[in-house]
């Protein structure tokens, strides 16, 4: 006989955990807690709030055929958790977990390579897998590292999007302009034209974006893809994450400083860009542009 503990009151539901070894895994029998015969093994759809969103989440569980006490063992239970992540991702459109191992290994990639190109840790990729929701702009980099998209790139400029990166460049120039160019509610219409020149002239003079943005022609000027997608994360991003700015990065912050010591000097000379004024309103701002930049 297996070892049962039995848990109430789990917030997903009852829980009965078998604590045994996996060869005695199949033949397991529950019995009800309440002294009631063997219970059945049942599929069903359960009903749930999950932020914010109604759920029909999958589910497979042991139920009393008696009183209707419904019991899962630590597998169902973790089977349930990964099932509420995917239902979740899927009606808001984000790779499934299941959608992340299937690309990858279709490209041939260990969670190790994925996790290299993309910049982040492979515990990251192993949660992604698994039941963690992935952020949206998470989910826009796996997109593109799946798509095998990095090398030669002409939206991300060589790079893949680092948000953390983001972040860090646009604290080095809130330093080297000595004040904040994000504020709360911010809809990046000047530190979008900042990031745009730093990424376009490091483009430029190194081959390489600072921070793999993509960037569309937006009426008020350059402005990242997805900004509204992004900027929360922006905001609360650890900048420890990302990977450090070279002296080569840093001389031209200071030189877009130098050059735009004032917000709408940055806004009213990329206005001037033939890059952004000659894209229809709404299209891709592609990094081989970046030879025409005419403002530094
Ligand atoms: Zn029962």
């Amino acid at each position: 006989m297996p070892s049962v503990r039995i848990v109430y009151g789990s917030s997903l539901f009852t829980r009965i955990e078998l604590i045994r070894k996996d060869d005695e895994m199949r033949e397991t029998r529950m019995h009800c807690p309440r002294g009631h015969k063997e219970m059945a093994v049942k599929r069903a759809e359960k009903k749930m709030l999950f932020r914010g969103t109604h759920l029909s989440v999958p589910v497979e569980q042991y139920v009393c055929p008696e009183c209707g006490t419904e019991a899962g063992t630590v597998e169902q239970t973790a089977g349930f958790q990964k099932s509420v992540a995917d239902t979740y991702r899927k009606s808001a459109g984000l790779l499934t977990g299941k959608e992340i191992v299937e690309s990858r290994k279709k490209l041939n990639m260990t969670q190790e390579d994925l996790a290299k190109k993309m910049s982040v840790g492979i515990a990251s990729i192993k949660r992604w897998e698994g039941s963690r929701i992935q952020s949206r702009s998470m989910d826009h980099a796996l997109r593109m590292a799946l798509r095998g998209q990095s090398v030669g790139d002409s939206c991300t400029g060589n790079r893949i999007i680092s948000i953390p990166r983001i972040k860090l460049v646009i604290n080095e120039m809130e330093t080297l302009l000595g004040r904040k160019l994000l504020k709360k509610n911010d809809k990046m219409l000047f530190a979008a034209k900042y990031l745009w020149y730093a990424d376009m002239v490091a483009h430029r003079e190194t081959g390489q974006s600072m921070t793999g943005a993509t960037y569309a022609a937006l009426p008020l000027g350059p402005q990242l893809n997805n900004y509204r997608d992004l900027i929360d994360d922006i905001i609360k991003v650890d900048v420890s994450a990302a990977e450090s700015l070279s002296s080569e990065e840093k001389k031209i912050l200071a030189r877009l400083a130098m050059k735009f010591p004032r917000e709408q000097m940055v806004y009213a000379a990329a206005h001037r860009e033939p890059a952004w004024k000659n894209k229809p309103k709404g299209a891709i701002i592609p990094y081989t542009d970046s030879g025409e930049l005419t403002a530094l």
